[in-house]
């Protein structure tokens, strides 16, 4: 199956606003929403995601700290980019500007029900 991802103008101004791993969490993000705009990740992914090693040597580059993460999930709050119930365990984007319409419609992390069926 196909999977398109929907990105909207507004998120791609916001990208030239903010910093990189802003830029990047967003990034993790278009690869991970589902069709409600939800990216779900487990403890301390997002963190381990971002930080960057050398593929030749293994050795790590940069670290990026948990802290870091929530710090620029607060900015993307402050931005709009993300809604305001995100947290570093779901980054909960707007559906008009990012969504995935081959994905799932639920979040474990808040509670929405992954099992509904698609009414279409
Ligand atoms: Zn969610």
């Amino acid at each position: 199956m196909t999977s398109w991802v929907k990105y909207g103008t507004a998120l791609a101004d916001v990208l030239l606003a903010v910093g990189s791993i802003e830029r990047r969490l967003i990034d993790l993000a278009v690869k991970r929403v589902n069709a409600i705009g939800h990216a779900e990740f487990t403890s301390g992914e997002l963190a381990r995601l971002l930080t960057v090693m050398n593929p030749l040597t293994g050795e790590v580059v940069t670290t990026v700290s948990d802290r870091a993460v929530r710090k620029a999930v607060r900015t993307l709050k402050e931005h709009g980019v993300i809604e305001k119930d995100s947290s570093t365990l779901c980054l909960h984007f707007p559906a008009d500007h990012l969504s995935n319409g081959t994905g799932t419609r639920g979040c474990r992390y808040h509670g929405i029900g992954a099992r509904t069926r698609r009414r279409r």
